[in-house]
């Protein structure tokens, strides 16, 4: 890949804005609050322009200027894909107004590769070596997949319950993965106990600062494929909430370059009934939002109990006017089902999750039938448990072809 300057300026404390300098490894702030990348976006607008990033290959590596890796032989890349905007025709509100970004079809199957693409290639410019983990599965398969590519090594920690298939998938593309007793915050302790005693690197959500400039890209991606005209919400299935976070930043930064207008979309942040620390702390008005016990749900991406950024999220969909809701698994799994039938799309529970906060908000008169809503479809359903198809035909008896 080409060169492009970067115009990273310094990195801030997400929550009390302590500077610190860019160019050298950084995980949380002194605060123990996650960083955010900083640019220099008036030296950047003088040097680039919307067109000329539009006019770029394909892909979120087009958006070079604002990501944070400085030299192109440090990219790690795995072909990725503009993600489509699907409009759902036949279920779920009316022609043209609801729309599913699909962000399984980026390598490794889930948005986990843009995170962990500009993490991994972070990791790779600043030297780091041995990347640790805890992960519900997504990420895990991910990092793996990038980390093998630029020769790091990975140890990654999931719950004992996580789909069998991301076990495999981060097994196979080279990682030392554990299935661990515990929840993903159990999994976490462990790397971040790994971290004192070994050294590995905690690539943990927001505990590194790179991570929220990959799933930034979602918002980037978004503006350029509604002609800079970004839709009127977006519906984020919200674990630990990198991608609400990134693109309310990706926002901000293309409002500051004068690429988009003042109009945001409402963010809304979808948890799953029985894990829903968000929507409790959005509620009762909280700024953090404590510990959620016993998680308990279908949708394993957003089985987060507690989030580091959890202020941000708040912050996101507090500003933006939008709200935090949650959904039953009964609704996710039935909303799976009726779009893999009526649109042709596989969803994951997490995704499907989002159709089920679409249709639950709009009856209760929070969204209306004009708004144009963007949904994210996470992962590719391919990956989760399906229901069995159980019907048999016996070749060797006679066939009756008017029961078909
Ligand atoms: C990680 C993940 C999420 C949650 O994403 P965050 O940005 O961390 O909140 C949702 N769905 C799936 C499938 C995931 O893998």
């Amino acid at each position: 890949m080409k060169n492009y300057p970067t115009f990273v300026s310094h990195l801030e404390c997400a929550y009390t804005g302590e500077i610190f300098p860019a160019g050298k490894i950084h995980g949380l702030s002194s605060a123990g609050k996650p960083l955010i990348v900083k640019y220099d976006l008036d030296a950047m607008g003088k040097n680039i322009s919307r067109d000329e990033i539009t006019d770029r290959p394909e892909g979120f590596w087009k958006y070079r200027e604002l990501l944070p890796v400085q030299k192109a032989e440090n990219i790690v890349s795995l072909g990725e894909v503009v993600t489509p905007i699907i409009p759902l025709k036949h279920s779920v509100g009316t022609a043209n107004t609801v729309f599913v970004k699909d962000e399984g079809r980026l390598p490794t199957g889930s948005f986990k590769a843009r995170g962990l693409a500009l993490a991994v290639s972070m990791a790779k410019e600043l030297g780091l070596g041995h990347l640790a983990m805890p992960t519900n599965g997504n990420a895990g398969a991910a990092m793996a997949a990038y980390a093998s590519q630029a020769g790091l090594r990975t140890t990654i920690f999931c719950p004992d319950d996580t789909p069998e298939i991301n076990v495999s998938e981060i097994e196979l593309q080279g990682a030392d993965v554990y299935k661990v007793n515990g929840l993903i915050n159990d999994c976490g302790k462990i790397v971040g106990e790994g971290k004192e005693k070994v050294g590995w690197f905690d690539v943990s959500t927001l505990k590194e600062p790179y991570r929220i400039e990959g799933k930034k890209t979602m918002g980037l991606e978004l503006a350029e494929q509604f002609n800079w005209e970004l839709p009127d919400v977006i519906f984020y299935p919200t674990g630990g909430g990198t991608g609400l976070i990134g693109m309310w930043k990706a926002f901000a930064e293309l409002e500051a370059l004068g690429w988009i207008g003042s109009k945001r979309p409402r963010m809304v942040a979808v948890q799953a009934t029985g894990c829903a620390p968000i929507v409790k702390a959005y509620r009762d008005g909280e700024e953090h939002a404590p510990l959620w016990e016993n998680a308990k749900t279908v949708a394993a991406g957003i089985r987060v109990p507690v989030a580091v950024g959890d202020f941000m999220i708040l912050r996101a969909v507090r500003e933006s006017g939008g709200f935090a809701i949650d959904v039953s698994d009964e609704l996710i799994i039935r909303s799976q089902m009726k779009i893999a039938k009526e649109e042709g799309l596989i969803l994951c529970p997490e995704g499907a999750a989002t159709v089920a906060a679409y249709e639950q908000s709009r009856s209760q008169g929070m969204i209306s039938t004009t708004d144009k809503v963007v949904l994210f479809n996470c992962a590719t359903g391919l990956k989760y448990p399906m229901p069995a198809a159980r019907k048999f035909l016996d070749r060797h008896r006679p066939i009756d072809y008017s029961k078909f």
